[in-house]
């Protein structure tokens, strides 16, 4: 760096000497090859020019945009100083302009001026091009307005392969799945545009947010039949995919395969393992990653940390919590502190629980104090429950600025993977969407059901199915277990009655209408209840059939009567 920043004051220099110091188009080679270099050297370079085009100040504005790092002094965010400063010295902006500078709100996530830039954009009669098209849709993927990035689409006369994949993104990345591959199918059939890498990375990352193995297979299928280098981005894809869809075993031979890895594709491996339960593989991965000379980060830290959760790993659980901030200068979460809690609240340490959170350096919300009240269920102490329940109702149930604020601070290039993840985890908290839901894949197509609802067509069968189970289950002595609903563990117990638990219902349809044998995989946005958990148990050995449930913190396969978890999550 130092020596192309020699070269490039030597070539400034020269076009001093020979007067050209003021020429715009003798400044151009200039000012795009130090904007490559160095900012604030292409910055000085720009105010030192009396008046600046709009050439010059798009080289800039784009410079910034595209930098790598969205940290150190922003420079995303000094793209759209720069765009304020080129509007106030009345230069007028081109078409390249708006692209730019909308990139740079896309990347922040910054809605209110990326909707001025928009209105300006209309203004001046820009907002037909097709990059300031991309980009809005862009731009409203990643603030979460789906609407708005549909409707740019929809207007749009003329489509690329970016706006397919500006438009499949946004679906994927705010956990809209089947509408993702919807919109691939349909560019497939109207369209003659060959996906690329990046769109593939988006469909995976569709699928992984359904679960839906088959069609995971699928994809991958079609990405290695397509010739598609398996890129770090695309492995990483595949890895979180197939731990998604409960299959842990082809996540971990596509991390083997991978020519090249970087700290994401360790922490999805960490991650899937902890999915799985698999506490100690999740651990050993950890300490690899750290001796093949990776650095955990933020949310490598949820992938071990909810291992030792879901393992009753304590001491483990301690060590690791200790050294995020101590060795990483990681400031922890609401995520590690969640796992925390829930590892002390396990282990039956309920006063000690208590005083953790009441010391934690963030305010917990109610997700943390949810998961202290099931520990008061597991360990029936309804003093402290009560207690609890009034801590958690002083919260302001909708608020959920804490998640918008992570899923922000993924928003950086390359870490779309996380932010994906952070948005499922918003909906399968149930966040600002319905309460319990399941989804379940038979022969490539998805239902969906949700708790006490009556929508699916065939919902008159599937009823009557779910009566027959129940009336099976009781002759072996079912009895419903409804002491999560007293404790008020999870919205959907406060609303609906047991045994219309979305999960039972994807369950009857499965027994109704996939194949004999088959394993069923169900995947559910809230943590399964007590009695769901014993329906599974019963089902799975009555009805001879393996079951597969993803819920919201980890898998439990039920296996002739058994659970993986062992009863234990
Ligand atoms: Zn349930
Ligand atoms: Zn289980």
């Amino acid at each position: 760096m130092p020596h192309h920043h020699h070269h490039i004051q030597k070539l400034h220099a020269r076009l001093i000497k020979t007067g050209h110091h003021n020429d715009h188009l003798s400044l151009r080679p200039l000012l795009l090859s130090c904007a490559t270099l160095s900012l604030s050297y292409a910055r000085s370079l720009l105010y030192s020019i009396p008046s600046p085009d709009a050439f010059a100040w798009n080289t800039l504005i784009r410079a910034h945009a595209n930098a790598t790092t969205t940290k150190a002094d922003s420079p995303p965010s000094n793209a759209l100083n720069l765009f304020v400063e080129m509007r106030q010295r009345g230069v007028s902006p081109d078409h390249y302009t708006f692209p730019f500078a909308l990139k740079a709100c896309a990347r922040l996530a910054f809605l209110q001026t990326g909707k001025a830039i928009h209105s300006q954009a209309v203004t001046l009669g820009f907002d037909s091009d097709i990059f300031v098209q991309n980009t809005l849709i862009h731009l409203y993927g990643n603030c979460g307005l789906v609407e708005s990035a549909c409707q740019v689409f929809d207007e749009m006369p003329h489509r690329d392969l970016v706006s397919w994949s500006a438009t499949i993104a946004c679906f994927a990345n705010n956990g809209l799945g089947e509408e993702a591959l919807a919109a691939f199918r349909e560019m497939q059939v109207a369209t003659s545009l060959r996906p690329d890498e990046v769109m593939m990375v988006s469909v995976v990352s569709a699928v992984s947010t359904l679960g839906a193995l088959e069609l995971g297979r699928w994809v991958d299928f079609y990405v290695r039949r397509s010739a598609f280098d398996i890129t770090v981005s695309m492995g990483t894809a595949l890895i979180v995919m197939y731990s998604k869809c409960g299959c842990i075993g082809s996540a971990v031979k596509v991390f083997r395969e991978m020519p090249e890895r970087n700290e994401l594709t360790w922490t999805a491996l960490i991650n899937g393992f902890a999915l799985h339960g698999q506490s100690k593989e999740a651990l050993r991965t950890f300490y690899e990653m750290k001796q093949s000379g990776f650095r955990p980060d933020y949310v490598t830290f949820i992938g071990v940390l909810s291992a030792c959760s879901h393992g009753g790993l304590l001491e483990q659980g301690w060590q690791l919590f200790n050294s995020i901030r101590r060795d990483y200068g990681i400031d922890p979460g609401l995520e590690h502190y969640g796992c925390m809690v829930d590892l002390l609240g396990r282990a039956g340490l309920l006063n000690e629980c208590y005083d953790f959170i009441e010391r934690m350096q963030i305010a917990p919300n109610s997700i943390i104090w949810r998961t202290l009240l099931g520990a008061c269920a597991n360990y029936s102490n309804v003093k402290l429950a009560e207690h609890v329940k009034r801590r958690i109702s002083e919260l302001d149930p909708h608020h959920d600025g804490d998640y918008v604020l992570l899923s922000n601070a993924y928003g950086g290039l390359g870490r779309w993977v996380e932010k994906a993840g952070v948005r499922c985890s918003m909906q399968e908290r149930g966040i600002g969407k319905r309460p319990g839901c399941s989804l379940i894949e038979v022969d490539r197509v998805i239902h969906e059901f949700v708790a006490g609802d009556e929508s699916h067509p065939q919902s008159k069968e599937i009823n009557e199915m779910l009566g027959l189970i129940l009336e099976q289950l009781r002759s072996v002595g079912y009895a419903p277990d409804t002491s999560n609903v007293l404790f008020d563990i999870e919205e959907e117990e406060k609303e609906r009655a047991l045994s219309y638990h979305s999960e039972k219902l994807a369950v009857a349809f499965a027994l109704l209408s996939s194949h004999h044998g088959r394993t069923i995989r169900v995947v559910k946005n809230l943590r399964i209840c007590h009695d769901c958990h014993i329906f599974m148990k019963l089902v799975s050995g009555i009805f001879h059939r393996e079951i597969i449930v993803r819920d919201r913190n980890r898998f439990h396969h039920f296996r002739e009567g058994f659970c993986s978890c062992g009863d234990y999550w």
